[in-house]
């Protein structure tokens, strides 16, 4: 199989990487292999042995034209600046262009030791790794940025964590691993004019537009906060919980990155917190984007030399410009709303419909995923959907006759609203208990579950009567659930 790498960051960032090489696995097995990625990417896998997949997707063989290097970063950690952490489980392949001209990283992930492990084992094992690859591909199926899996390999090796388990190498695709903390290292360490030199790549590979404007430092913080503000609002609008939004796991490219912790809330409360380390509830389904927020002002910081440096009264437009994420936020988040709940034009009462829609949603506990499909089926003149996911039938009905007032302004028939609303609520989305049986199934050696389930959510909108189980919620009476971090 031949790959066509084109390795900008290796050729142009000397210094802001060190040179990586991955361990060798004992037995790599193919798990998964994403065609339709592999397609899109360019590269041609129609017929190629799984063995040989299984020994380049998991550092076997090395492909013709790799560098492989491991990425020097920092980060602020549940609030705490680590000034050296790195790529200390994952490996940069090399970069290859798509046929459309799109430049993607090739990364392994769990593929050994580097230069940044610390005390880690660069391992990674099988759960984590098929839970990423299930997660992002659900996300990329519901519109939502996020860096995709190529492939999933066993290596027959066993890692240790709080027991041994099978171990296992993800291939992660991104438009770049570039991240908040990379800035913050080169910010940290050695100042501006590498921060400037990041900066000038990060603009040339991703915003190209940007070069000539007047201060292309402080364009691309604009760039990265509105990315990310249309990041934050994908994540709550379909119930996304990322669990780790520490500076390292936040991508300038505004995808998702880092599935650690994540997952999806059933019924809806505000404060839901998977993350068996995140004790104090920091990175809470509703405290996303004030945690963005503050993620954008450390961008801010780390970017300010350059910024400085290009015109010194531009740090009080940067200032000015974190001020104002807030604000920007709610604007992308009341479009994504309003496209939730059917409503085509913004009107001074969908403020209040909105807010006041997520008190109801956590008074009456309602399965957040199924509301906006019932409510899409109301308008084709079927209740029941709505009445299942309501502790009394008419649990929300003055919402709901709010919600039928604002409708109202705007001639749209009910069943063109209907499907509109369909395409823009998933029904399938990875449920938690769902996840957990395909991964435990799969880590006792039966892929079926997974892959059936992973069939599933890259279908997330199209109602299908054989899939109706993977539409219900968990029990309630299930203890609460908990993920925990260590892909
Ligand atoms: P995370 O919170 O998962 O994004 O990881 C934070 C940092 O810890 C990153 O620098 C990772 O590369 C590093 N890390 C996490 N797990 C391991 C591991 N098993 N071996 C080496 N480094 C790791
Ligand atoms: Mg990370």
């Amino acid at each position: 199989m031949d790959f066509v790498f084109d390795n900008s960051f290796h050729d142009e960032m000397e210094g802001f990487y060190a040179p990586a090489e991955a361990a060798k696995p004992s037995a790599p097995k193919l798990l998964a292999f994403n065609h339709p990625l592999a397609a899109r990417l360019g590269l041609d896998t129609e017929g190629v042995d799984p063995e040989e997949l299984a020994q380049l997707f998991s550092g076997q063989a090395l492909p013709a034209g790799a560098n492989p290097l491991a990425l020097a970063y920092a980060g602020h950690q549940f609030g705490h600046f680590s000034p050296q952490l790195g790529d200390g489980r994952a490996l940069l392949l090399g970069e290859m262009i798509a046929p459309d001209g799109m430049r993607f990283d090739v990364q392994l992930k769990g593929s050994g030791p580097t230069a940044f492990s610390r005390n880690g084992d660069g391992k990674a094992a099988i759960g984590p790794v098929l839970r990423e690859f299930l997660v992002s591909e659900a996300m990329a199926a519901m519109g939502v940025p996020t860096t995709r899996s190529l492939a999933a390999v066993s290596t027959g090796d066993r890692v240790q964590r709080e027991h041994a388990h099978p171990g296992a190498v993800l291939t992660r695709i991104a438009s770049s691993h570039i991240r908040v903390g990379t800035f913050q290292f080169f910010a940290a360490h050695f100042g501006a004019e590498h921060v400037a030199q990041l900066s000038d790549y990060t603009i040339k590979r991703h915003f190209p537009d940007l070069a000539d404007t007047a201060n292309r430092h402080l364009s691309l913080l604009d760039q990265v906060i509105g990315l990310q503000c249309q990041l934050a609002a994908h994540w709550l609008g379909v119930g996304f919980v990322h669990g780790v939004m520490n500076t390292d796991n936040v991508a300038v490219s505004g995808e998702t990155i880092d599935y650690g912790p994540c997952a999806f809330m059933d019924r809806f409360a505000v404060e839901t917190v998977f993350s068996s380390i995140d004790a104090n509830g920091r990175y809470a389904y509703g405290r996303q984007p004030q945690i963005m927020h503050w993620n954008m002002a450390r961008f801010a910081e780390a970017l300010l030399p350059a910024i400085h440096a290009v015109d010194p009264a531009d740090v009080d437009r940067a200032k000015a410009m974190v001020d104002n994420v807030t604000e920007r936020f709610r604007a992308v988040w009341f479009d994504r709303m309003r496209a939730k709940l059917g409503l085509v034009q913004a009107d001074d009462a969908d403020v209040e419909l909105i807010d006041s829609l997520f008190a109801e949603l956590e008074r009456h506990a309602v399965d957040f995923t199924s509301f906006f499909r019932a409510l899409a089926q109301l308008l084709r003149g079927d209740g029941t959907m709505l009445e299942a996911i309501l502790p009394k039938a008419d649990s929300m009905a003055p919402w709901i006759a709010d919600w039928w007032a604002q409708l109202k302004r705007e001639a749209i028939a009910p069943l063109q609203r209907a499907d509109a609303m369909d395409r823009v609520n998933p029904l399938y989305i990875p449920r938690n208990h769902k996840v957990e049986e395909a991964l435990a199934s799969a880590e006792a050696g039966d892929m079926v579950p997974w892959y059936d389930l992973l069939e599933v959510v890259r279908n997330p909108y199209v109602t299908r009567a054989e899939w109706a189980d993977y539409a219900q919620p968990g029990s309630a009476d299930a203890m609460p659930y908990t993920t925990f971090c260590g892909t």
